[in-house]
């Protein structure tokens, strides 16, 4: 167990210019915040963030580092707070244990291999800064050196599982090999205790039976000081026993077969002695073919730097020798940690120099010619892209950032997508266009009669929905094209008193470029073909037997170029159910129809549809022609940018400043005066006829509300 000036004793051997107060001052809080706290073995509570400081003491890291080490479960464990962090050691420190305490929320939950790949991606892409990692990975490291505490064997076993899928795994990315050896060490005995014992005890025996490792370890010794690298440094060391197991089961080999269960590390100050001793071992030694590899000109992925070469060594041994230098050494303890340490007695400690080395682990991450390897060292970078949500069943999910849960739904399926009706993050109802964050729990609510709506290709950030969406609404238009045209087409017909024989149709179809008949319905029904043009051409006479030509072809150029007065045309996008885009939509100029009001559509022969409200008075002309009328709703997906004219009469008292409270008053509703008429003037009152642009039916009620309120306002209705 470690004590306190221990742990600053530490930091000074690699950092003598370390900020001792500081570090005392997150002991001291950690120490109180803590309290009477104990772990599960009964010690005081406090022993576990010291050693997980001292870890991080061990891979020289930054006074933050061995600080957030201290305090890592304080927000997690006791009532301290983010903010009080950050009123006493800074914004820096504050958030790092913040994002520990967020790591340490994640529940695992690793029943499959891809998973467990998510979750590691997941891991990183909350990490943000590595430090964060490492302090997670201090921690989770001195928790399994004290797991036979804990007395549920499931949790053990759990824990242990989880140690070996996510945090070995992510150690040895970014290459701190002695933890990710210690790691897999602990969970295998957890996991697989006979195995574990089994391979354990071989191991002993080997060594010991032979004292191979001494016997060895001097004999090179003296082969080195005999051609003159007396300064070499030279240790045996067995493979652990994970990655002896792992080897036997990969490789189909018994333990007595493995080559390499004892290696022995050479270490020289420089490269140039390190090919000498390499050429001096090969002369001395029989080289095993095939097993030589030079990690000096060719680093591994994550900076690992050695010569490697198997041999059968002195007492007949098959022997694994590893070669390199100093700082390669230290690389290959600690990993990228190292390259901050030299960087920094080379450099004198130059600001910012204390993360270089944390550049430099992206950098040789992403460099890199192994493509396997590179992919995967890259995802690292890509993380930051992703977010990592769950389906209510603990599924991880990965999507991009800014991902909906629309496109969680349609990452899970196309149906759950189609049939998305509304959606529960974490429980609570949320929009279907809200955004989703890492650890997110998505449940989607589905309902049989959902359909998609063009709203969505709005918000959805995934090209996977985006293009089912557009699939969906593409069939769907098609067909309610064909149905609409069809019927308009027929009642045309019908009005005319016309019969057509498919045969008719051949000039109508080559003047217009048609495939066929479906193409004419397609045309009529988006407003781009006209019921007349079909007769005219399939019977050129047809207007001339019913009119005078001129007026037929007044008529014929009326109804193609020009649209009566009464009616204007707006976007199609407006969204209303009932109707698909892509059918000429014309809103009724009578009445200005507004978002959220009563609505029925009219079936225009020849143009489409005109959107009345429910109580146009020129309804009444069509109410024995049911057949015209289709069922209208409006979409509730409006968007906001969006407005209409509405046009009201208001009769005002004549009195001074009665116009502009008049306006005042619209545009404290946040309406707009795009129009305005005097019609009317009398001694007491006066009559004004005014378009206001105005979002949908409650927004006009707000205004109109606004506008009664004002004494100068003697009434106001609707105008047509
Ligand atoms: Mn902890």
């Amino acid at each position: 167990m470690i004590r306190h000036y221990e742990l600053i004793d530490k930091v000074k051997s690699y950092n003598p210019s370390c900020d001792v107060g500081l570090i005392n001052k997150a002991y001291v809080f950690s120490m109180r915040a803590h309290g009477n706290q104990k772990r599960a073995s009964g010690q005081p509570y406090l022993i576990h963030p010291l050693e997980v400081a001292s870890i991080l003491a061990d891979l020289k890291l930054d006074d933050a580092s061995i600080c957030v080490g201290l305090l890592h479960d304080t927000v997690e464990d006791t009532l301290t707070t983010y903010d009080e962090i950050k009123d006493i050691f800074g914004r820096e420190i504050a958030d790092l244990v913040d994002g520990v305490t967020k790591l340490s929320q994640i529940k695992f939950n690793t029943k499959a291999v891809e998973q467990a790949e998510n979750f590691r991606k997941m891991f990183l892409a909350m990490s943000k800064d590595i430090r964060v990692l490492l302090v997670k990975l201090a921690d989770r490291l001195h928790n399994m050196r004290t797991m036979e505490h804990i007395a549920s064997s499931d949790k053990r076993r759990r824990k242990a599982q989880e140690t070996i899928d996510i945090y070995a795994p992510l150690a040895d990315r970014i290459g701190l090999y002695a933890i990710k050896s210690e790691l897999e060490d602990l969970s295998f005995k957890e996991i697989n205790p006979d195995e574990y014992q089994r391979i354990s005890r071989r191991l002993d025996e080997f060594i010991e039976k032979e004292e191979l490792v001494d016997k060895v370890s001097h004999e090179l010794k003296d082969e080195l000081r005999n051609h003159g690298f007396e300064k070499a440094y030279i240790k045996g060391r067995a493979k652990t026993i994970y990655s002896i197991y792992r080897k036997m089961v990969k490789k189909n080999l018994t333990f007595d077969q493995l080559t390499d269960i004892v290696a022995y590390r050479v270490v020289m100050e420089d490269v140039k002695s390190c090919y000498e001793i390499l050429g001096m071992i090969h002369s001395l030694y029989k080289a095993i073919p095939g097993r030589f590899k030079d990690y000096i000109s060719n680093p591994k992925p994550n900076g690992y730097q050695s010569l490697h070469t198997s041999l059968i060594g002195p007492f007949g041994n098959r022997m694994e020798v590893q070669i390199r230098t100093t700082e390669m050494d230290e690389v290959s303890e600690i990993g990228v940690a190292a390259h901050w340490l030299y960087k920094q007695t080379e450099g004198g400690g130059s600001e910012g120099a204390q993360y270089a080395w944390l550049r430099k682990m992206l950098e040789m991450l992403n460099n890199t010619d192994d493509p396997e390897e590179f992919l995967e060292n890259t995802k690292l970078d890509l993380f930051k892209e992703h977010v990592f949500v769950f389906t209510p069943k603990g599924d991880l999910v990965s999507l991009p950032v800014g991902a909906t849960p629309l496109d969680f739904a349609y990452e899970v399926h196309s149906e759950v997508g189609h049939r998305c009706q509304a959606a529960k993050i974490n429980g609570r109802v949320v929009p279907l266009r809200a955004r989703l964050n890492n650890g997110d729990q998505i449940d989607i609510i589905t309902n049989n009669g959902q359909e998609p709506s063009p709203a969505w290709r709005e918000f959805v950030v995934t090209g996977k929905a985006r293009a089912a969406i557009n699939r969906y609404l593409r069939s769907k238009e098609l067909v309610e094209h064909l149905r609409l045209g069809k019927d308009m087409l027929d009642k045309y017909l019908k009005k005319e008193g016309i019969n057509l024989k498919d045969a008719d149709l051949k000039p109508f179809f080559e003047k217009y470029n048609l495939k066929d008949l479906d193409a004419a319905y397609a045309g009529i029904a988006q407003g781009r073909l006209f019921p007349k043009q079909l007769i005219s051409t399939v019977f050129p006479d047809y207007y001339k037997e019913a009119l005078n030509e001129k007026a037929a072809n007044e008529r014929l150029v009326e109804s193609t170029k020009s649209r009566p007065d009464k009616e204007i045309e707006r976007d199609l996008s407006v969204g209303i159910q009932g109707l698909t885009p892509g059918i000429s939509i014309h809103f009724g100029k009578c009445c200005n129809p507004l978002p959220g009001e009563p609505i029925v559509g009219i079936i225009n022969t020849g143009r489409g549809v005109t959107v009345h409200t429910k109580m146009c008075k020129n309804l009444v002309t069509l109410s024995d022609q049911p057949d015209r009328w289709l069922s209208l709703n409006w979409d509730g997906e409006e968007s906001e940018e969006r407005v209409y004219v509405v046009r009201v009469k208001v009769q005002l008292a004549h009195e001074p400043g009665a116009l502009s409270d008049f306006s005042t008053a619209v545009f404290n509703g946040a309406g707009n005066i795009v129009d305005l008429h005097i019609e009317r003037r009398a001694t007491d009152t006066y009559e004004i006829r005014t378009d206001i642009e105005v979002r949908d039916i409650l927004h006009y009620e707000k205004i109109i509300a606004g506008l009664k309120a004002l004494s100068c306002v003697r009434s106001v209705e609707r105008a047509q």
